[in-house]
């Protein structure tokens, strides 16, 4: 098996501002990614922003300025907000660069040449803010069914992808792959939907011209989710370093929204079909933010900034929330309240506990000074079983892309740490002097634990993982990572350790 994880994020739209929806998609990329490299895979992390189509066009126009002033402008709020979220991509692509460009106008003289695209007239029902065509059947009420805005007829001449020659091949593909779509749920209604019948795909527009121009015939630009999804492949260098692609490619996974699944499960692999390349191993779809029960609207955006959700709670504590709170691929509901409890409890009482009354133990009863552990008694060996155990459960939930597995089998560890000291009571044990060694052996046993989730939350909260592994005086978790085989095995806190007391990694906040 490959050694390389090649995980992305859809393109974002140069449009529109982030908001909580892009840090979602892009925080649960990046726990991915983390958690890969400190698994020892060669990690290529890539998120970036789409810019050409007739939306930033307009949006453009209608600021005053050029579509590339506009989306100069744009990308910089996103790339501002990686660095914000602690985001460790390895490449930010946007479509207008020249390596970007050049692949898309390569791929579509590839197709072009197996004779899968061709010229022809299209007319139907068009939804401008979406630059989507639609089937009568396909309205909602005569509406557009993606955004609910009115449609109109639109005739344009057009360059057409044969996808309706791909519909057996993207069948079989979906067998033989059934892992190809998560969730599940929606891995079946592909399956329904493609089993509908494909029809060609319009890939090609003359109302406007901010895009890349169709090769040899510069009338047409390149429908935009066309341009779109070749990111993932020029990002790697397609067509001109195809080393370093097929060093990465098939993609291992696609994360995106559930509503732009069609693009990349139907369109996408039928296209890399007809180019002769491997469609991606899988693509996630996950669930929408309400806000406080309500759809997100323009006004209810402040509200999740994540820009300000960040300054508010602290980068670490909203991604553990955003990927706590929610079964990654279900839909989930933002409230100040929720992200509250979730600190208080999760974060302050329970992990945020464990490391503060563990250091004020070790520096009140040892001097903040570890020795070896002696006479292990079944406590002690239920508490290593359940900490290999859990990396087990990590690594399968991690398969699975199940966040919430993950961290709720985390926060099973920390539980049993924390209800072990109370079951050891340390306190009693310090007031017999007989019992020291047995109070050393319970603080050596809770300190490696703590190092262990240490190691366990740092994909997710890699800023707060480095504060609890400086109270403990290990390195911080960095490239080159160490391997999963020596951080992971019990026993590795160094004898004579000292302990240093850190200000509390979860303060408490009072709604
Ligand atoms: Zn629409």
């Amino acid at each position: 098996m490959s050694n390389t994880f090649y995980v992305t994020t859809p393109i974002y739209y140069v449009n529109d501002l982030p908001h909580i929806g892009h840090a979602y998609t892009t925080v649960a990329a990046d726990v991915l990614a983390r958690f890969y490299r400190y698994a020892g895979r060669e990690v290529f992390f890539l998120t970036g922003t789409d810019e050409h189509g007739q939306k930033v066009e307009r949006a453009a126009e209608a600021a005053g300025e050029t579509p590339i002033q506009l989306a100069d402008r744009v990308v910089e709020r996103f790339k501002t907000l990686w660095v914000k979220l602690n985001i460790s991509n390895d490449d930010f692509i946007r479509t207008t660069q020249e390596r970007h460009v050049k692949a898309a106008s390569r791929f579509f003289e590839t197709i072009q040449e197996h004779g899968d695209i061709y010229l022809g007239m299209y007319e139907d029902w068009y939804c401008t803010p979406c630059e989507s065509f639609w089937t009568e059947q396909q309205l909602d009420n005569g509406k557009c069914p993606d955004c609910g805005r009115d449609v109109h007829k639109l005739q344009e001449e057009s360059y057409f992808f044969r996808m309706s020659a791909y519909q057996q091949p993207l069948l079989d593909y979906l067998e033989a792959n059934p892992a190809f779509v998560r969730p599940v749920s929606r891995y079946n209604e592909l399956v329904s939907f493609v089993r509908g019948g494909l029809k060609d795909l319009s890939i090609s527009r003359t109302t406007f011209s901010w895009g890349i121009p169709v090769p040899g015939n510069p009338k047409h630009v390149i429908y935009v989710w066309f341009d779109a999804l070749l990111n993932y492949i020029s990002a790697l260098g397609y067509p001109d370093d195809m080393e370093r692609f097929n060093h990465f490619w098939p993609a291992n996974v696609h994360l995106i929204g559930k509503d732009i699944l069609r693009f990349h499960a139907v369109y996408w692999p039928t296209f890399l079909m007809a180019a002769g390349l491997t469609p991606p191993r899988q693509v996630f779809a996950h669930g929408w933010w309400t806000i406080e029960g309500k759809k997100m609207s323009k006004s209810l955006r402040n509200v999740v900034d994540p820009y300000r959700l960040v300054d508010l709670y602290g980068v670490d504590p909203l991604r553990y929330f955003l990927l706590r709170e929610v079964p990654f691929g279900q839909d989930g509901d933002y409230s100040d309240e929720a992200i509250i409890h979730r600190i208080n409890s999760d974060l302050a009482n329970d992990l945020g506990n464990l490391l503060n009354r563990s250091v004020g133990m070790l520096d009140k009863y040892f001097k903040g000074r570890l020795a070896e552990p002696t006479d292990l008694t079944d406590l002690e060996v239920g508490i290593r079983e359940l900490t290999e155990t859990t990396y087990r459960q990590i690594k399968s939930a991690f398969e699975e892309i199940a966040f919430h597995h993950v961290l709720s089998a985390i926060w099973r560890l920390i539980s049993r740490l924390n209800k072990y000291i109370d079951e050891t009571a340390p306190w009693t044990l310090f007031k017999d002097p007989d019992m020291h060694p047995r109070l050393m052996t319970v603080m050596a046993t809770v300190f490696e634990g703590i190092r262990h989730i240490s190691q366990m939350i740092y994909p997710f909260m890699p800023e707060s993982a480095g504060k609890m592994r400086a109270q403990l005086h290990l390195p911080p978790i960095t490239p080159p990572y160490s391997q999963l085989s020596k951080d992971y095995t019990w026993g590795q806190m160094r004898p004579d350790e000292t302990i240093t007391r850190g200000a509390p990694l979860f303060p408490r906040i009072n709604a």
